[in-house]
């Protein structure tokens, strides 16, 4: 299984694209801007999407991702997500003001886009993976998600302030690399915590509930690009703190649009 970095940052700039993973050819994990770096023969290749959350952030390419390869697809692209982020896509975005209604056209049986919901807990089999969906606590439903193509699980934590059940499941999960968000810096720890973000002390006390050592590399994502040299040197600083809370030798990995997976 490989899985491809399209897009990891919390914002746009030149560089910098949002949260978006190509999983081997066919699975998308969040449609974030990094979409736009696909060829069209790459996003037709694409028959499902797994939606953490309806924030714009992660969800941007997809209606226009949509019209780009319509006349390509032969089968409706699935979209899979949580009931309350397909509500939110069905009422502003494919509402025939935002964008064209394509769960109704161009024909009603024939609709260039299908919605499928999931729930917490639930495993959806996509060829040979398996995508477990995993709870997250955000501003709005969010998930995030273990993608398992039978040597271990790709863990992706969602825009999350950190939820006690999702570091439960990790730690029964065979994880070979975990992708969590620190989309704040330490000066907007309060705003982190109001829009149910992690910032660099947030994450490391998030971190505890790992126990001891996991052995998994742990990746950094959703850093905006204005904040980014910031988190970083604050992660670091944690990092070498002697008596930081994790009780283990703690080594972050910086995720970069372009990173690939081998799993
Ligand atoms: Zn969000
Ligand atoms: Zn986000």
């Amino acid at each position: 299984m490989r899985i491809r970095v399209l897009g990891c940052s919390g914002a746009i700039a030149k560089g910098s694209r949002t949260t978006s993973f190509l999983v081997d050819d066919s699975v998308l994990i969040d449609a974030g801007t990094g979409v736009g770096d696909l060829t069209l023969e790459e996003m037709a290749r694409i028959d499902d999407v797994f939606l953490s959350h309806s924030h714009l952030d992660h969800i941007a390419a997809l209606p226009l991702m949509l019209d780009a390869v319509a006349k390509w697809r032969h089968s409706p692209l699935r979209v899979r997500a949580l009931p309350q982020t397909l509500d939110a896509l069905r009422q502003h975005v494919f509402n025939d003001v935002i964008w064209p209604d394509f769960t109704r056209l161009p024909h009603p049986e024939r609709p260039f886009v299908t919605l499928h919901p999931f729930a917490c807990g639930d495993v959806v089999s996509c060829g040979s993976r398996q995508i477990e969906v995993l709870p997250a606590d955000h501003a709005v439903p969010a998930v995030g998600f273990a993608v398992d193509g039978g040597l271990g699980a790709w863990v992706f934590s969602g825009d999350t302030c950190g939820h006690a059940d999702f570091w439960a499941r990790i730690r029964q999960l065979p994880v070979k690399a975990l992708v969590i968000e620190t989309a704040f810096g330490e000066a907007e720890h309060e705003l982190a915590v109001r829009s149910r973000h992690l910032s660099p002390t947030s994450l490391i006390e998030q971190l505890r509930h790992l126990g001891p050592n996991p052995g998994f590399p742990i990746h950094i994502t959703h850093t905006k690009p204005s904040e980014t040299a910031d988190i970083a040197s604050q992660l670091r600083a944690l990092e070498l703190h002697a008596e930081h809370p994790v009780g283990w030798p703690l080594t972050l990995h910086w995720l970069t649009a372009g990173d690939e997976f081998q799993l």
